[in-house]
């Protein structure tokens, strides 16, 4: 069992650990939101499917327009009408025009529109006060093209994706099964909201974050309750894991005598590494148990919910093979003083702003480990590594939490 590690070396050890799920489901479109895509996508049409009108206006022969002004209108024959989804199936002809509307294919002969707003409509005939304009026409492929891949496997799929399937023509989309993401808290004295709360008792909140936090990175959160501190009950709750990928405990691996997580995969899993230079969430620890990854979160539930976000997340956005980052940093000036660890980085709660000078950050006040408020009034984690303060000015960076792209 590796100890005291850094961030980098405890992140580089768990994603060596888990490999990708293989198995893949079809899922219709409008379940594919927050799934990841399991193979490349390639357009099963052309968008435009023809050269079509960018405006409402006149489909006509450029050439006969060049000269149009409102002091010297050019008139032309209106023919017929192409409205979106019914095609002009005519041509037009030398000193003829066709009302045309936006999405309409551009109708034969003729190769440049002019705006309606640009016209003046006569009984059978029109007036265009200006030159008719090429650009109003999108080619065909202009957006799409047939057969080409525009979205790839481990893509997110977030609404712009999904949106870009339909328009490629798919009904319903291969993607990655759901890693099975069971949550396992402990401890005597954690007792399920609902319950009457016993003295020194407090409520199981870790479980509540976590189901947020497994489903937001793409897994299903499996709440398996709460266990006492007592090894026969916590190996009890182990013995069936079900289907999972992968296992999340909270509590129970510090160095206390009833930490019994740590101590029952000390003697029945395999800890890969115990304990890593951050702050919060030191405590942190990684094991396998019988074939089960298990990453024991701390207690404290801001621990819990900064650990998972460093490295819960990133485990998960593996197991499905996403493409995209876990998480990414912004340099943020600092808005408020923000004090380090001698001797381990520390993550503090901030609260990110944009400002016309750019990102500013400001402290969330109390750092306790055990303030769940500095969660939910923070929106980033301002990253300080081990000896160095930032004081108000000085540039930072911070982590945004609930990124989404
Ligand atoms: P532990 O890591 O077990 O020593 O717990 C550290 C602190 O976190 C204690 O104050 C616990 O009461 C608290 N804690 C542990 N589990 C939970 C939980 N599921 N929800 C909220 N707080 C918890
Ligand atoms: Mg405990």
């Amino acid at each position: 069992m590796r100890q005291n590690i850094s961030v980098e070396d405890a992140l580089e050890s768990i994603l060596s650990q888990v490999r990708p799920i293989a198995e893949s489901e079809a899922v219709p479109l409008n379940q594919a939101y927050q799934r990841v895509l399991a193979q490349d996508l390639a357009s099963k049409v052309y968008h435009p499917d023809a050269d079509d009108s960018a405006v409402d206006g006149y489909a006509v022969r450029g050439e006969e327009t060049i000269t149009a002004s409102v002091s010297t209108p050019v008139r032309l024959e209106v023919v017929g009408e192409a409205p979106a989804g019914r095609p002009f199936s005519g041509e037009v002809r030398p000193g003829q025009a066709v009302a045309i509307y936006t999405g309409a294919p551009v109708p034969k002969g003729a190769n440049a529109v002019v705006r309606v707003e640009d016209t003046v409509r006569d009984g059978t005939g029109v007036w265009l006060l200006k030159p008719a304009n090429v650009a109003d026409i999108r080619r065909r492929g202009d957006d799409l093209r047939l057969g080409e891949v525009y979205l790839h496997r481990g893509a997110w799929l977030n609404a712009a994706r999904v949106a870009l399937a339909a328009a490629m023509g798919y009904p319903s989309l291969p993607v990655v099964r759901r890693p099975r993401v069971g949550i396992l808290s402990t401890g005597d004295e954690v007792v399920e909201p609902g319950q009457p709360l016993p003295y020194g008792g407090g409520y199981n909140s870790n479980s509540y974050a976590l189901v947020g936090q497994v489903q937001d990175a793409g897994g299903e959160a499996v709440v398996l309750g709460k266990v006492p501190d007592s090894l026969e009950v916590l190996k009890r709750g182990l013995a069936d894991p079900g289907q999972l990928d992968l296992l999340l405990t909270s509590g129970g691996v510090s160095m206390g005598k009833y930490d019994l997580v740590r101590r029952l995969l000390e003697s029945e899993g395999n800890i890969h590494f115990w304990r890593v230079k951050l702050q919060p969430g030191g405590p942190v620890l990684f094991a396998d148990y019988r074939g089960l990854p298990v990453l024991g979160l701390p207690g404290n539930p801001v621990s819990s919910m900064v650990v998972f976000h460093l490295f819960g997340r990133p485990l998960l956005f593996k197991l499905l093979g996403r493409s995209d980052p876990p998480y990414t940093g912004v340099q943020a000036t600092a808005a408020t003083a923000f004090g380090a660890n001698p001797s381990k980085r520390v993550y503090r709660r901030g609260v990110l702003r944009w400002t016309p000078q750019g990102f500013t950050v400001e402290s969330t006040g109390n750092q306790s480990s055990g303030v769940l408020r500095s969660m939910v009034e923070g929106n980033a984690l301002v990253v300080l590594e081990a000896g160095v303060d930032a004081k108000v000015g000085d540039s930072v960076t911070a982590i945004p939490l609930g990124f989404t792209v």
